[in-house]
Formats: structure tokens, C-alpha cells, sequence
């Protein structure tokens, strides 16, 4: 069984099977923007709509949010981004081209078998390293000195001369969660709220990223899905333990993704308010490795203590058991979706040595994506474009989409057609032929398996339904 093996092949397939695009293609491109097609969409939706079920549905203590892309622009002043949400870039002196000063570095030693982590250093920290180990770029070349580049995506807002103007600025979040800082308390006092509780959010967040090569791992627009808990201190210990195992659990179980590719990685430098940061990690074979997709962090009261500071609002809350007001501490778990759309993707796709139906030795592309997850769950083919077979056909589709998200294609040969449903991952096909005509019954094909099964059209809807539970 073979896997994908690099990008650019995981690029030339996600486009050719209708999941992601590049953006702006008839304009020659868009830099680090991906637009997601139909199957990519449908499954974007179905991990999203997952993780919003286990948070919310599945839970009696986590609610949900969704605030808006701009706010106040003193949020993020608060929040610390427009002072300190920066990268260290560093420019290759002949090409111009821009490296993250940290990734490079690790890269650099690792060529040389050395580990190295260089996550939160400083810029003059970094540019030290590159000097004395006397570090180039990939091409060899020297570096310019490294420097501070903020990653807020900067915008203007309103309709009068003055909105342009440098004070006028606001931003696009950078991260989902502010919103959820600034809407806690409404949230505590509609909902009538009790310690601990949580507040989830799915939304875009923007990023200028000094480097974005890596497809949809790290774009500038991009989904972040994030819940953060309201806590008291002294039950932070137990509770973190509680959503690193909730969340690793989940990617296992829901998203399907095999224990061996994934791994914790706790950080080795803490941000100066945070208390525990662990990653979640996936071992992406198009990457070169184990890479972050979630991070778990116990953010301390940091986040409400700055807002208050900055709003002149309290924001603590009244403990009606103990008397006593506190301000919450925050833990929060972080994901971004369309890493998880790569990470599935990935896991899924596989290549399987198969006999054709010529007794040939062939390759069939089928992606083993978890049922639930897949972007259509059954495929209704009839055997030949005759109209009394795709009337039929159309009749047993309405059946059907009432509850299954369901695809007709009577083009190519069935074979063909049947192929094409494996490689976007359809766990179901139903084929109508002319016996169908006579005897009310069709049959379907599994995925995995490749069996087939006749199975008469009163009873199939329950037979699928039965095959999803
Ligand atoms: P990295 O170290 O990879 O830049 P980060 O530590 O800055 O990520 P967080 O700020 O913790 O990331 O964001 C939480 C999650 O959001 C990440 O785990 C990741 O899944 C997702 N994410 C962050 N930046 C991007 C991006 N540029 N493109 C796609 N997803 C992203």
C-alpha cells in the first residue's frame, strides 16, 4: 500500500479530485489562500460540525460563539499582538527570499543530525545563533540581520477621509479566541454560568506569515477551531490532564487518525503567563515529520486580566459558594481545521495493487476516510445511460438524500465511475441495472471491501442507514 509522498503530488491530486485549489488561479495565483471545492468543502463541514458536536452536544458545560472577524482594535492591544505577535524574519542577501529565522535554524542543525527547538526565542537571541554557528540559507548564501515582523493582518473601517488615516486602523484577528475573551461576560450573565465552563468558537483567523509553503498546513487565511474553559486555579491540574486526553481521544476516534501518528510535544519555553502548553502532534509524511495541528494551554488569568486593564470593565467573577470574587483562569484548546483537513486527507489516501476487471495488475486510489467523515456517503450509478435506467436511478436518489448526502453519475464506464467515487473516499455505491427494472433491487458496493450486495429498494435506505450506525 502506498501513501502520498510529497506536497507537490498532494497538491496536483487535492486539485484534480474537487477538494482544494490554489486561489486566484486565472489571475496567476494567490499566494498562501487555498479555496476549497466541493468534496473538500463537504468535508471541512463534516470535521467541523464533529468537533462542535463533541464540544457541544456531548457536553453539558461548553457553548458556542460566533463573534465577529473585526473588533475593537484596543483588543489587540490588550492582547499583546500589536505590541509582541511577531516572527523573526531573516532575508537570503542574493535571492530576497524570506525565512523564519527559527525554522531555519532548526532545519540547519537537523541537516547536520542535531535537534534543536528554538520556538520563542528572541530576535537578538536568534540573530546570535545564526552568527556563531555562521548559518546561511538553504542556498547557501548569507543572511541580512534578523528582525521582527508583526503578523496582524491590518485593515481600514467606516466611510469617512479620516477612517484611512494611521489611526483608523483595525485588524483582522489573528486568533478566534479574543472574541471569546470579550463576550465571556455576557455569556456568564445570559446563560447563567457557573465555574467551570467553557466557550467554543469555529471562524477565520488571518496571519502574515512570513513563510507560507507548506499548502493548507500554514496559510494566511486560515480556520481555527477554539474552546477555552473558565476555571478556578486550584482544579487546573486535573482539569488539563482531562482535555488532553479529550482531545487526543478525539482525533483518534472521530477523525480516525492511527495512535502512531500522533504524539504530545510539551513546550520546552513557556509564554511568560502561561502555566502548561503541551502540542498535539501528526506525523504528516508530505511535511517530513511530526508537525503541531492543536495546541492544549493553560493560560493562567492573563487573557481577562488584560482586558479588564484595557476596558476598565470587571470581568471577575462572584463565587456564590465561597462569597469571594475571582477572576477566572483560562485553559484552551486550539486546532486549526484546515490542518485537519490535511492531516485526514493524508491519512486516508492510499494505494492498493488490484486486479482489474480485464484480469490486469492495476492501482486503484481509494481514500479510506472514516464514514461519517466522508463528503458523499452514497453514490447512485446506473449501469448505462438508457433513459428508463437514470429514471429509475433518479427515483432511487430521492429516496435517498432526504438523509445521505448523495452524488449521480451515469458519465464513463462503470468501472471508471466506481473508481472515481473510492478516490474521494464514498463509502457506498448503488448500482441500477436492467434487472432492477424487473426485480426492484440494486446493488451496492463497499469501499473497503469491494463486495456487492443486492439489496431490494424498500429496504435500502434502512440498510444503509444500519451500515452508518
Ligand atoms: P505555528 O507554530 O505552526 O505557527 P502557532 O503555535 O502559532 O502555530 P497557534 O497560535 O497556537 O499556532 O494556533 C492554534 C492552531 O491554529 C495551530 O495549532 C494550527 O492548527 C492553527 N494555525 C495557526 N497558524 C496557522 C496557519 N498560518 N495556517 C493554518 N493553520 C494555522
Amino acid at each position: 500500500m502506498k501513501k502520498l509522498e510529497n506536497l507537490e503530488q498532494f497538491k496536483a491530486w487535492a486539485k484534480e479530485n474537487a477538494f482544494i485549489y490554489p486561489s486566484s488561479e486565472i489571475y496567476g495565483g494567490f499566494a498562501a489562500v487555498y479555496d476549497y471545492g466541493h468534496y473538500g468543502t463537504l468535508l471541512k463541514n463534516n470535521i467541523q460540525n464533529a468537533w462542535i458536536k463533541s464540544m457541544v452536544q456531548d457536553r453539558n458545560d461548553v457553548y458556542i460563539l460566533d463573534s465577529g472577524i473585526f473588533m475593537h482594535p484596543k483588543t489587540w492591544v490588550a492582547s499583546g499582538h500589536v505590541g509582541g505577535f511577531s516572527d523573526v524574519l531573516v532575508e537570503d542577501k542574493k535571492t530576497h527570499k524570506r525565512y523564519r529565522a527559527d525554522h531555519l535554524i532548526e532545519e540547519w542543525f537537523e541537516n547536520k543530525g542535531e535537534k534543536v527547538d528554538m520556538d520563542k526565542k528572541t530576535a537578538e537571541e536568534l540573530a546570535d545563533i545564526i552568527k556563531t554557528n555562521n548559518i546561511k540559507s538553504p542556498e547557501g548564501n548569507d543572511l541580512t540581520e534578523s528582525r521582527s515582523f508583526n503578523l496582524l493582518v491590518k485593515s481600514n473601517m467606516g466611510t469617512t477621509d479620516a477612517t484611512f488615516s494611521d489611526e483608523n486602523v483595525t485588524y483582522l484577528r489573528g486568533e478566534t479566541c479574543q472574541g471569546i475573551y470579550l463576550e465571556y461576560k455576557n455569556f456568564v450573565d445570559t446563560l447563567r454560568l457557573k465555574l467551570p465552563f467553557g466557550i467554543a468558537q469555529v471562524g477565520k483567523a488571518f496571519r502574515n506569515e512570513i513563510v507560507a509553503r507548506q499548502f493548507v498546513f500554514r496559510t494566511r487565511e486560515f480556520e481555527q477551531m477554539e474552546m477555552q474553559y473558565f476555571h478556578k486555579p486550584e482544579d487546573k491540574k486535573e482539569l488539563f490532564e482531562m482535555w488532553k486526553q479529550a482531545r487526543m481521544g478525539w482525533l483518534v476516534n472521530e477523525l480516525g487518525i492511527s495512535k502512531e501518528n500522533l504524539r504530545f510535544k510539551e513546550h520546552e519555553k513557556l509564554i511568560f503567563y502561561a502555566t502548561a502548553a503541551f502540542d498535539i502532534e501528526y506525523n504528516f509524511r508530505t511535511l517530513g515529520g511530526f508537525k503541531e495541528i492543536e495546541g492544549i494551554h493553560d493560560r493562567g488569568d492573563y487573557d481577562l486580566t488584560q482586558h479588564a486593564k484595557f476596558s476598565g470593565q470587571t470581568l471577575d467573577y462572584f463565587d456564590q459558594d465561597t462569597g469571594t470574587r475571582l477572576i477566572p483562569h483560562i485553559m484552551e484548546t486550539s486546532v486549526g481545521l484546515n490542518r485537519l483537513v490535511m492531516m485526514v486527507l493524508e491519512e486516508a489516501y492510499t494505494e492498493e495493487d488490484v486486479v482489474n476487471a480485464k484480469g490486469k495488475k492495476d492501482i486503484r486510489i481509494v481514500l479510506k476516510i472514516k464514514k461519517d467523515l466522508a463528503p458523499i456517503k452514497v453514490a447512485i450509478l446506473p449501469l448505462s445511460k438508457k433513459p428508463e435506467l437514470s429514471a429509475k436511478s433518479l427515483e432511487v436518489q430521492n429516496i435517498l438524500r432526504k438523509n445521505f448526502v448523495t452524488a449521480y453519475d451515469e458519465t464513463a464506464s462503470i468501472g471508471k465511475r466506481y473508481r472515481r467515487q473510492d478516490e474521494v473516499g464514498t463509502p457506498y455505491c448503488v448500482t441500477v441495472d436492467f434487472d432492477t427494472l424487473n426485480d426492484n433491487a440494486v446493488t451496492v458496493r463497499d469501499r473497503d471491501t469491494m463486495q456487492q450486495e443486492r439489496i431490494n429498494i424498500s429496504e435500502l435506505e434502512a440498510y444503509l442507514t444500519e451500515k452508518f450506525n
